[in-house]
């Protein structure tokens, strides 16, 4: 089994994350891990058992895919599922430095997994979770960006 674990903040999860894990499930992995990480040192809007239920949703009826929330080293986690890629996606040249810094750092933790990444459909290259909140904040339609579930999730936090 070819087994990848695809971690992240996603506050909250977006179409951009859903074509990523897409694509990944249907042409290269057997099975993918959407590995949302619950203690993140990002201030987030969501509380993580939310993140977790947001991606859940947003993954509805794509095959071969688990969403599980985890605290940790992540290359202990990837070897916990027998995960032996770690995929991320590459959106822009600024992703690059952090995410050069990381796969190197994952490598050196554990050098029998290896980090794939992934460019975005054209699409959604713009797009992030950070951008969605800010339009969600600012009463924009997000719905191009989001899932419905995230959508009303976003009108249910902002309307606090
Ligand atoms: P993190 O806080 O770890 O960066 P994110 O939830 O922001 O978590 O992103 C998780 C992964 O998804 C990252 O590898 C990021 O580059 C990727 N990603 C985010 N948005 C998109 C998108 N629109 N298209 C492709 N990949 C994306």
């Amino acid at each position: 089994m070819n087994i990848a674990v695809y971690p992240g903040t996603f506050d909250p999860f977006t179409n951009g994350h859903k074509d990523l894990v897409q694509r990944a499930s249907s042409n290269i992995f057997d099975k993918i891990y959407v590995c949302v990480v619950e203690k993140s040192n990002k201030d987030t809007l969501f509380t993580s058992a939310e993140r977790i239920e947001l991606a859940k949703k947003s993954l509805n009826g794509v095959e071969n895919v688990d969403v599980v929330g985890f605290n940790g080293l992540l290359v202990d986690y990837a070897k916990i599922l027998n995960a032996s890629v770690i995929l991320r996606g590459l959106r822009v040249v600024s992703d690059f430095e952090y995410e050069f810094q990381m796969s190197s750092m994952n490598k050196k933790l554990n050098q029998n997994i290896e980090s794939i990444f992934l460019t975005p459909s054209e699409s959604y290259a713009f797009l992030s979770s950070s951008l969605v909140k800010e339009i969600a904040k600012l009463g924009g339609d997000v719905t191009p960006f989001v899932s419905n579930d995230v959508k009303q999730a976003l009108k249910k936090k902002f309307k606090q």
